[in-house]
């Protein structure tokens, strides 16, 4: 649904790429790119198009994400951040009062990751270390209001509630990408994620939204929860 609703701020914005638009966010480091992408005037500001075939959050904008459970000034933990397409982009919408901690455990992955993204967004802070060990973050009294979890591990479910017991503030919102293939070759993806989904809501949650990702991301969903107060 593409709706001011889905973007919230000035810091987003939908820009023609070929026959399609695409969201686009304000570059908080004009001059300085992530992973090739397009970039576009707006305003006299600078945007980088949010590529939705290289970024799951975008794909389910384009797919009808209601609401970037983010804004300026946010706190994001951020598990499996990679080299960092995504937190690219959202590192823009929270701007400078914003931070995003970004747990990615492969280190050469994670030092192109510090090299492109975090050494040049301040807001940007980079853990590296297995997200399957919260306690070891080291992330003093620090709670969030958004856990985003992009492992593709089997037992991602569990990892991201465990994350989100040590870190996220009550009331605070759940996005995990779910890839069907790495839970379960086997089974159906549709009950692999109906699964995953309970598995949420008896941990404590709402479920807001689940997403299907295609044509951009076969098998994969995006589940939106919000932890109860
Ligand atoms: N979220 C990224 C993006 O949108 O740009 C893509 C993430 S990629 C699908 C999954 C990443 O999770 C990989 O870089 C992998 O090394 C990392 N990962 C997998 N298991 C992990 C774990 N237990 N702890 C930390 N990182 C992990």
């Amino acid at each position: 649904m593409k709706t001011e609703e889905n973007v919230g701020d000035q810091s987003i914005i939908w820009a023609q790429s070929g026959r399609e638009k695409w969201p686009a966010t304000l570059n908080l480091v004009p001059g300085i790119y992530a992973y090739g992408e397009k970039v576009v005037k707006h305003d006299g500001s600078e945007y980088r198009v949010w590529n939705p075939f290289r970024s799951k959050l975008a794909a389910a904008l384009l797919n009808g994400l209601k609401r970037l459970p983010f804004r300026k000034g946010s706190s994001i933990l951020y598990l499996g951040v990679s080299t960092g397409t995504t937190a690219s982009h959202i590192s823009d919408i929270i701007g400078e009062e914003g931070v995003l901690y970004g747990v990615e455990f492969a280190p050469r992955v994670a030092r192109e990751f510090v090299e492109n993204i975090a050494r040049h967004r301040l807001n940007v802070v980079p853990i590296v270390d297995d997200a399957r060990h919260p306690e070891r973050y080291g992330l003093v009294a620090s709670r969030v209001d958004l856990v985003y979890v992009d492992i593709a591990q089997p037992d991602q479910t569990e990892i991201a509630v465990r994350n989100c017991i040590s870190y996220l503030k009550a009331n605070g919102d759940l996005l995990l990408v779910v890839k069907a293939p790495s839970i379960d070759v086997t089974k159906n993806p549709q009950e692999i994620v109906e699964n995953e989904s309970e598995k949420i809501v008896e941990s404590g949650f709402h479920i807001l939204q689940i997403i299907k990702l295609e044509p951009f991301d076969s098998a994969h969903w995006l589940i939106h929860a919000k932890k109860k107060g």
